[in-house]
């Protein structure tokens, strides 16, 4: 939070305005894709993170592996890894989760960021830490086979076994 700004949502969605309005003024007319960018942060601000152009539709992950890591499910959404640019990268503590992936997460703040299939050219991107708006609705929920016994899901998004 800006120094002399007062904390509370109202400013927060008045910094997000003013950056909106900076986007508007470089990107003038309509947004295209590769024009369009779209940042987060970890809760600590330690790390950044910019993508440029539309994000996917996101999907929610309720595996067992996205419910611990989460505390919850994992909603992201898979975006190329070269429209990803990350600030404070230095930050990030990645657990490989399985051969094939790694996870990344803060180092101060602990918020998972990144779900990165090593050997693809896409990273999964939390939907947790974008700035709204994201444009985007859920589109799937996945493994439900494997959610959690104390939730239901009743959102109407489709629902995959795996
Ligand atoms: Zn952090
Ligand atoms: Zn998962």
């Amino acid at each position: 939070m800006a120094r002399g700004v007062k904390s509370g949502d109202s400013s927060a969605s008045l910094l997000s305005e003013l950056r909106l309005s900076s986007d508007k003024a470089r990107f003038a007319g309509t947004p295209t894709k590769g024009h369009v960018m779209h940042r987060g942060a970890c809760l600590c601000g330690a790390i950044t993170f910019e993508v440029t152009g539309a994000l996917p539709p996101p999907d929610a992950c309720h595996c067992s592996q996205c419910r611990k890591q989460s505390g919850h499910f994992w909603a992201s959404t898979d975006v190329p890894r070269a429209a990803v640019t990350i600030h404070g990268a230095d930050k990030v503590t990645w657990f490989r989760s399985s051969e094939k992936v790694r996870r990344g997460f803060c180092s101060t703040c602990g918020s998972v960021l990144f779900w990165d299939p090593i050997h693809r050219d896409w990273m999964g991107i939390a939907m947790g830490a974008f700035d709204s708006p994201t444009h985007v609705r859920l589109a799937k929920h996945i493994f439900v086979a494997s959610k959690g016994d104390y939730y239901e899901l009743g959102d109407g998004v489709p629902q995959h076994e795996r």
